[in-house]
């Protein structure tokens, strides 16, 4: 073969490879993760319930109902009980007694653990994900963005970031796989979301800026909220991903609905003339201005003509705070381990995959998020190497196994709002240990959601399986248990609290 023969069939292969590359990434889904702050099971006119209750007819959110007539709502999605956790786990696939960064983070080796006089807090990772190996209380691995990329994805960030303390390397987006980084830091609520305060809490606490929220000073001392400009600007890095022919990942983590509680006056006077009160109406005019958001992405896509290839994917990082409305039939809320707690809203749309108003009773967690995504963007074998989480793609697309009565788990050793605890949760079953006083409480979720009935007595056989299930998975995790300051030694298992209950 001469030279230039040579030469014209390696130009031709090499044509080849890179056109299929490009076949592959035109193909590739674009992804929207719409990550909503603080929103409760019940926060919305879409009923994840059996019924439609209370709060479903309080609340306005047209743009997700719209979402659960094209796709699949999940009556039994879960993420951790607050906001650190839940992302860290979402970043990583890891379960939190795996990652360890068991509460909210902001300041560097700063724990917002309270005094409590039983129990004293493990040395948990108080400075959350890093960017760096060996970074003191930091979890650190491969994360999402960082694998989206490399298979060819832009990532985007917009909104709250909350992965890592302020002055570490996890604080920057930037700096764990994000090509753009719209708004996000290390603090995991805005200063204000009026733009007249410039977004921040100066207004009201001089002096007070570590919850500025960073990069939207174009809007400082305008009319706009904060989850408009949030929106505007993540529109603007869609249409120019899609410029670039590139798949993209939006992670849309919007700071709404978590405090400060501050009206939204494009939709708050309607719910005080239904008769609201100040603070409901406030947090129902936050809740319809999310959803506008949803509404006006979703426009944005089809107006660019991507919107058949873009999967989005809506769900909340924990429950409903105290301060709001009781998401009856829920018990508990925020931080607590009870459904209220953890139990949140989630939906999936995914053009020619998911089937238009689909229900799906089955149960997933945060962590899920992780290899889903991976394998929605073709990463199968990176999806199957996720430590905890575990695709729900077969649920989606009603191919593949599903392992239907797998056992999800919560830990939280820390003293900060609520008491310490463990839970799991298996098929209709879950057990609470509280760390405390060691006390286990047993529900039937299918007989009781607002878990009324405590049947550890009554049943000793499951709580025993259950109190075995959570035991093993601290042990296999390396969770970090509390220290019970009267005795000087760390918190038992659960295994072993039952057991000398019974002895
Ligand atoms: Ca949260």
């Amino acid at each position: 073969m001469t030279h230039l023969k040579v030469f014209t069939v390696s130009f031709f292969i090499i044509f080849l490879i890179s056109g299929c590359n490009q076949e592959a990434e035109k193909n590739k889904p674009n992804i929207v993760f719409f990550f909503v702050d603080d929103m409760g099971w019940q926060d919305t006119s879409v009923p994840f319930h059996t019924e439609t209750t209370k709060l479903n007819k309080q609340y306005y959110t047209p743009n997700m109902e719209q979402l659960a007539r094209e796709g699949v709502k999940f009556t039994q999605a879960y993420a951790s009980a607050l906001c650190s956790p839940s992302r860290i786990s979402l970043m990583t696939g890891m379960n939190a007694a795996r990652h360890r960064v068991t509460s909210w983070t902001l300041r560097k080796d700063v724990s917002p653990d309270q005094q409590n006089k039983n129990i004293q807090a493990p040395d948990w990772n108080v400075n959350g994900l890093s960017a760096e190996p060996n970074q003191p209380r930091t979890v650190y691995t491969q994360t999402l963005p960082q694998l989206l990329k490399k298979a060819g994805y832009k990532t985007i960030h917009a909104g709250k970031a909350h992965f890592g303390a302020k002055d570490t390397s996890g604080e920057n987006p930037l700096n764990l796989g994000f090509d753009v980084n719209i708004a996000g830091h290390a603090a995991g609520g805005p200063g204000s979301y009026w733009a007249k305060y410039n977004f921040s809490a100066d207004w009201r606490s001089p002096g007070n800026h570590i919850w500025d929220v960073p990069g939207l000073e174009k809007y400082h001392g305008t009319d706009i909220y904060l989850t408009e400009a949030l929106t505007l600007e993540a529109n603007k890095a869609i249409s120019k991903a899609v410029e670039e022919k590139k798949p993209f990942y939006l992670y849309m983590s919007h700071y709404a609905i978590h405090a400060p509680w501050e009206k939204d006056n494009r939709f708050y006077k309607k719910y005080i003339d239904a008769g609201l009160s100040e603070f409901d109406a406030t947090y129902a005019s936050m809740l319809e201005g999310m959803d506008k958001s949803l509404g006006d992405i979703q426009a944005n896509l089809i107006r660019l003509g991507v919107d058949e290839n873009t999967v989005i994917v809506f769900m909340s990082d924990n429950g409903a705070p105290k301060q709001a409305a009781r998401n009856l039939p829920l018990r508990g809320h925020k931080i607590s381990p009870y459904e209220g707690g953890t139990r949140v809203p989630m939906m999936v749309k995914w053009p020619g995959i998911t089937k238009p108003e689909t229900v799906n009773n089955q149960y997933v967690i945060i962590e899920d998020i992780f290899p889903s995504f991976l394998e929605m963007a073709g990463l199968k074998e990176e999806a199957g190497k996720s430590i905890d989480g575990i695709s729900f793609l077969p649920l989606l697309a009603k191919k593949g196994q599903y392992p239907i009565d797998r056992p999800l788990y919560w830990h939280f050793p820390n003293t900060y709002d609520q008491p310490p605890y463990s839970s799991v949760r298996k098929g209709d079953w879950k057990l609470i240990y509280h760390h405390t006083d060691r006390k286990i409480e047993v529900f039937n979720l299918k007989e009781d959601l607002g878990e009324q009935t405590d049947l550890s007595e009554t049943n000793a056989a499951k709580t025993k399986e259950l109190a075995n299930l959570l035991t093993e998975h601290l042990i296999a995790t390396k969770a970090q248990m509390p220290t019970d300051k009267i005795s000087g030694k760390l918190v038992e298992y659960p295994i072993d609290a039952f057991m000398n209950k019974t002895e």
